[in-house]
């Protein structure tokens, strides 16, 4: 079933950007974690017959700096918020 996000999920998608790891058919984050020495390990939120792709848009950076530059994004989005109900400038 295509693109099953939801309306929070479609507005991170559009500020931050796509999920580290997503179906290519429901268009859901899956969880990908890896393990030393064999296959990683996939959770993927659809049910397993899915069998979707699995897309890393970001796999080239994924490692340590994508990381920091999401906590980033999301720390300047959360002052933006907290300055919005403020009115101060965060
Ligand atoms: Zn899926």
């Amino acid at each position: 079933m295509p693109d099953q996000r939801n309306e929070l999920q479609r507005w991170l998608w559009t500020e931050i950007g796509p999920p580290l790891y997503y179906c290519s058919d429901c268009m859901l984050a899956v969880k990908v974690t890896s393990v030393p020495g064999g296959e990683p390990l996939i959770q993927r939120p659809c049910n397993a017959a899915c069998g979707h792709q699995i897309i890393a848009p970001r796999s080239a950076i994924c490692v340590g700096k994508g990381g920091a530059s999401l906590r980033t994004k999301l720390q300047i989005l959360w002052a933006k918020a907290k300055a919005a109900v403020t009115g101060r400038d965060a």
